[in-house]
């Protein structure tokens, strides 16, 4: 039995890991004491607060320095998700301690990929929405703290002898000759650090730590730098910048952040986490208990590259049309394909949290979208690759011109959703795969003599095919057997083994369908610094000219639906209007992939 077959007793939903150290932190009273007040702040304002509402709190960080993708939205599941199961808040947190490459627009694509997803930070009266940037001025006292406790000292080495003196795995490090500095010289060192007295690089502040320990993340690890840079919040003033690791800890202990969960890279960062966060609580400076790191395994997913600068070169280097382009794996791009926020939680809850790397199969996101579109999505029918079906008995039978008025359930389970209506006439489009002149065994769909049903309408007999003078089938020639008409009385006075779908070519819209499929041919495009844009499929997308029925003209765009017997086609969100459709094409109704299909 794996950790994700046993159900957590409380929500029944799978447990795991996480869900255990939380569930064990709940009985304990962990963190029962805590106060909050309000908003993020040092120890002595906590104090003043009441008893924090929030039973738990975890955070969604991300750097607002591109889009989010479905690892990300592996994240957001969980934070929020964690949050709501055990009384909680989630925070959603932008970490732009790093001046230079972050955007607004990234920051409302985050917002609403999260909104998106279902997620928001408001509760008890609060919105939890935080920029890192905005501690700037507490970071910096606790960064005096430790200098002024001789627990951080400024280091003037070249950057070069910083990385020598590191030493490696097996060679510990050596001192850097300025680690000897006394509390006074580095607090003024540091002061004109602030003061931009020092150039870019010329110096930084560190932990004092242990120059020999077998972590290389407690030799001495550097907390703030000097950048001359603008900052999109703060403009010109700071010229030093916090260091990831020294800020992430102090973000979160001044959000109250009780489980801080990240992926299992931060691992060896874990001990300098609490290394700092255990010093700010002796001095003071913040709630206690500190928050603690938990790890668990990043996604991977088979035939996806999922980091933020090779999603980057694929839109500057125009393999595909933008960060929304339906086959990127970006929210916005999963979204125009037509994924929905369900099928994406249900993916989140399917892969679980575990706390070793694996690739997950595309195959699992694929089948989620068909789980969740089943119950949900309209019906439909569409040729993609049609070809005329002539009755030919028709007008001598029915009158000339005769159009049949034909309904289908918008969904099978749902007959409170009304119908779809259409006509049947003499002329109508097949898929051209629905034609065999010599049908192979098992066929049981046109051909000379057999007789199918053609969904919803009538029954028809294959006479044969006309061709152009290349040989080319140009109409598929049948009549129908009168009073077989589907939900009259005589409907099953004839029994047959096909049943196809078709559009009438007297209502029937034509329109572009983007085919779109997998980006890359191999289950692992990027692995082992792989160059991924070497094994692109060059069939990702084909544009068809497909026949639609009636019904598809007026979707609203980003509309899903089931095309019957092809699959699952939204109604895409920036090129499709009503009256003039565009569709794509989210996922086959099977999961029968194989590279070239
Ligand atoms: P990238 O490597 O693509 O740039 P990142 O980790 O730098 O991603 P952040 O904005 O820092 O991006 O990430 C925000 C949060 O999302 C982090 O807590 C990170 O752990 C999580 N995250 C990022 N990628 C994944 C992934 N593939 N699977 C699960 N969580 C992820
Ligand atoms: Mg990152």
């Amino acid at each position: 039995m794996t950790q994700a077959d046993k159900t957590d007793a409380e929500t029944s939903k799978p447990s795991n890991f996480l869900r255990q150290i939380i569930e064990a932190d709940l009985s304990k009273g962990t963190y029962a004491h805590r106060r909050w007040s309000g908003a993020p702040a040092d120890h002595k304002t906590h104090q003043q607060g009441d008893l924090d509402p929030a039973k738990i709190r975890t955070r969604f960080p991300p750097e607002p320095n591109g889009y989010l993708h479905v690892g990300h939205a592996k994240s957001i599941c969980l934070n929020f998700g964690l949050a709501k199961d055990y009384g909680g808040v989630c925070h959603l947190r932008f970490d732009d301690t790093n001046p230079e490459k972050e955007d607004q627009r990234y920051v409302d694509a985050i917002i609403d990929a999260v909104q998106w997803l279902g997620f928001d930070w408001e509760a008890n009266g609060t919105t939890h929405r935080y920029q890192a940037s905005d501690y700037f001025d507490f970071m910096y006292r606790c960064a005096e703290y430790l200098v002024s406790n001789d627990l951080a000292y400024v280091d003037e080495q070249s950057p070069e002898d910083m990385r020598i003196n590191r030493g490696d795995f097996s060679t510990p490090g050596k001192d850097s000759p300025f680690r000897g500095r006394t509390i006074d010289e580095n607090l003024a060192r540091f002061r004109a650090m602030r003061a931009g007295e020092l150039p870019d690089g010329a110096a930084v502040l560190r932990a004092k730590i242990d120059m020999a320990s077998p972590n290389i993340n407690l030799r001495d690890p550097a907390i703030y730098r000097i950048r001359h840079a603008t900052h999109h919040h703060t403009g010109d003033r700071w010229c030093i910048y916090p260091m990831y690791t020294f800020a992430h800890p102090i973000e979160d202990a001044l959000e109250n952040i009780t489980h801080s969960i990240c992926t299992l890279e931060f691992e060896d960062q874990r001990p300098f986490y609490d290394w700092l966060l255990a010093r700010l609580e002796a001095g003071g400076l913040i709630n206690t208990p500190a928050p603690k790191q938990y790890e668990f395994a990043r996604l991977n997913l088979t035939y996806v590259v999922t980091s933020k600068r090779k999603l980057a070169q694929l839109v500057n280097e125009k393999h595909v049309a933008g960060w929304d382009d339906p086959r990127m794996p970006t929210i916005v791009g999963l979204r125009r394909r037509g994924y929905t926020p369900d099928a994406m939680r249900l993916f989140a809850e399917r892969i679980g949290v575990t706390k070793s790397d694996s690739w997950i199969d595309y195959s699992t996101l694929e089948g989620c979208l068909r789980d969740t579109l089943d119950a949900e999505a309209a019906r439909a029918m569409a040729v993609l690759d049609p070809i005329p079906l002539h009755i030919e008995n028709w007008d001598a039978l029915m009158g000339a011109g005769h159009l049949e008025p034909c309904t289908a359930p918008v969904h099978p389970h749902h007959p409170e959703r009304g119908n779809r209506h259409f006509n049947f006439g003499a002329d109508l489009f097949i898929e051209r795969a629905d034609y065999e002149e010599s049908p192979p065994k098992g066929y049981f769909r046109l051909y000379p003599g057999n007789s199918v049903r053609l969904k919803y309408g009538f029954v028809v007999t294959c006479v044969g095919a006309e061709r152009d003078a290349a040989g080319n089938i140009t109409r598929v020639i049948a009549q129908v057997i009168p009073d077989t008409k589907s939900g009259t009385p005589g409907a099953s006075s004839v029994k047959v083994k096909g049943v196809i779908t078709w559009v009438g070519a007297s209502d029937g819209i034509k329109a572009p369908v983007n085919l779109y499929d997998r980006l890359f041919l191999d289950a692992q495009p990027d692995a082992g610094g792989k160059d991924f844009t070497a094994v692109l499929n060059p069939d990702s997308l084909r544009v068809i000219e497909a026949m639609l029925e009636p019904s598809l003209a007026h979707a609203a765009p980003g509309t899903n639906f089931q095309f019957e017997r092809l699959g699952y086609f939204v109604s895409d969100r920036e090129t499709h209007q009503p009256g003039h459709p565009v569709f794509n094409r989210s996922v086959g109704l099977k999961d029968s992939w194989t590279p070239g299909s």
